[in-house]
């Protein structure tokens, strides 16, 4: 078949004047990879563009720059022999064709100049290495020596090479292909998943940073789950998250087991993902369950037990994010906070009290409807019945904290009596008395005894001063 032209692909003016540039240095010029790609499979608008020259791609992207109104400033990366420019919010990235082979050590290549066709068999995937020609004879014509066409429209994910190199070479790919497979809900073909499972150990030779970046990637998919039980599946998983690879199984004491809370886990990160895009709170969801497998007993009287599973998971949770490079900042203890709180309204939908709402939004602050969404997540139960009810009390939780909190005021408690007013009031130096003092007036309002206000602490204040044998001061 001759290859249909996608000319429609290239509206944008870009293009052209890439295809200006090209020609007034006399070589050639393909737009290729992930824009071809999205393009065909409707994606929407595309944020960065690659364009492979045969010829060098730095003297391009600075003839791209001359022709382009502001002359935008061109970005070189001399050891890859990449430039880069921005252009009307999209980022073009600008390569020489190349030829590429691999050590055993580094997934960094020696690298030589080539032909569009050494270009495309560098690439990971047939679908990845579409190119459309920019050149005036052929403008728009799709180059796809792969059929990459066929597998797009297949749903498949496959190598143009042999897998067991393009993985061996570079393992990264790895990650890559089973975070597309999620991204796009694509499938990956047999061979390649095979020597998925075959190279899984070097995955070791990848930086964390760009671990990481995929796994986010995968975890703003729209069902994350595909690409955690990819990683499992292909053997990837342990070398990666072995937290998580603890939690698979069953087991069964005395007639009696718990649920696998691996694919229970998955559920939940799925279930997170249709409320919330955060990818913080689909991390906490990802890991709220992590301290299950270390603290996991089983007790004749209460079966099987995972007592401050939470309190161990969120000191996990630091680990895992130093071992893997993230960020040791909020984010890293939001997630932190979530996984130890992780049980706490569960334990409240039974029993609605306004003094455990109280808690509740007085311990998670302003996080405290991130936590509701974790927790409602958490709801993976087969049983339609108690699917029903749960989700009817979680309303209930919800429904109390939005009323609680406009009647008392918690969430960023500010204790209505000062520090300073006690020590005056009882004439006293800092000392313990007035942390008491404090403590007792906090837990008077959070209990319901008082309210959230000035006169009614003060009152208690005087009250609780005087149990303790304190006099005032007038
Ligand atoms: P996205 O931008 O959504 O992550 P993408 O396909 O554009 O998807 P990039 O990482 O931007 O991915 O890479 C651009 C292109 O470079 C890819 O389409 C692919 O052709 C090629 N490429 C990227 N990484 C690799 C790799 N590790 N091995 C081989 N080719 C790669
Ligand atoms: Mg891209």
């Amino acid at each position: 078949m001759v290859n249909p032209s996608y000319i429609s692909a290239l509206q944008n003016p870009i293009f052209r004047t890439i295809s200006k540039a090209a020609s007034n240095l006399n070589l050639e010029s393909y737009v290729i990879g992930g824009y071809v790609r999205d393009y065909i499979l409707n994606r929407g608008e595309a944020k960065d563009i690659d364009i492979v020259a045969v010829g060098s791609g730095i003297e391009l992207a600075q003839e791209v720059s001359r022709l382009l109104p502001g002359k935008p400033k061109v970005s070189v990366f001399k050891t890859y022999g990449t430039a880069m420019l921005k252009s009307g919010g999209i980022e073009l990235e600008f390569v020489g064709a190349r030829k590429e082979s691999y050590s055993e050590e580094s997934r960094n290549p020696a690298v030589e100049n080539g032909s569009l066709a050494d270009d495309q068999n560098r690439r990971d995937f047939t679908i990845n290495a579409l190119a459309l020609s920019l050149n005036d004879e052929n403008f728009g014509k799709l180059l796809d020596p792969f059929n990459g066409i066929a597998d797009l429209e297949n749903h498949i994910i496959r190598t143009p090479l042999d897998p067991d190199i393009t993985y061996s070479d570079d393992p990264l790919r790895m990650l890559r292909a089973i975070r597309f497979a999620t991204q796009l809900n694509f499938i990956i073909e047999k061979d390649s998943l095979a020597a998925i499972k075959r190279n899984a150990k070097r995955i070791k030779i990848i930086s964390k940073e760009r671990i990481v970046d995929e796994l986010n990637k995968m975890l703003l998919a729209d069902v994350p789950s595909k690409g955690f039980a990819l990683l499992h599946k292909t053997g990837l998983l342990p070398y990666i998250l072995p937290e998580l690879v603890a939690l698979q199984g069953i087991d069964e004491k005395e007639g009696q087991t718990h649920k696998d809370n691996f694919w229970h886990t998955l559920e939940v990160v799925d279930n997170i993902s249709k409320a919330t895009d955060d990818l913080w709170l689909r991390w906490a969801a990802l890991l709220h369950d992590i301290g299950k497998a270390p603290t996991k007993r089983f007790d004749k009287k209460l079966g099987w037990t995972f007592h401050t599973h939470e309190f161990v998971g969120a000191k996990m949770v630091y680990k895992l994010f130093k071992r893997l490079k993230m960020p040791l900042n909020d984010k890293m203890k939001f997630v932190q906070k979530m996984v130890l709180m992780s049980s706490r309204p569960i334990a409240l939908a039974s029993d609605v009290t306004d003094s455990a709402v109280r808690r509740l939004i007085f311990d998670a602050g302003e996080n405290v409807e991130d936590l509701m969404t974790l927790c409602e997540a958490d709801i993976t139960t087969k049983n339609p019945k108690k699917f029903k009810k749960y989700h009817a009390n979680f309303q209930l939780v919800r429904d109390k904290i939005v009323e609680v909190e406009e009647r008392d005021h918690v969430r960023n408690f500010q204790p209505p009596v000062s520090g300073e007013e006690i020590m005056k009031t009882f004439n006293l130096k800092p000392s313990r008395e007035i942390g008491l003092i404090k403590d007792a007036i906090k837990e008077a309002i959070l209990e319901g005894e008082i309210p959230n206000e000035y006169e009614a602490a003060k009152e208690f204040m005087l009250k609780k001063g005087a149990e303790i044998g304190l006099t005032i001061d007038d």
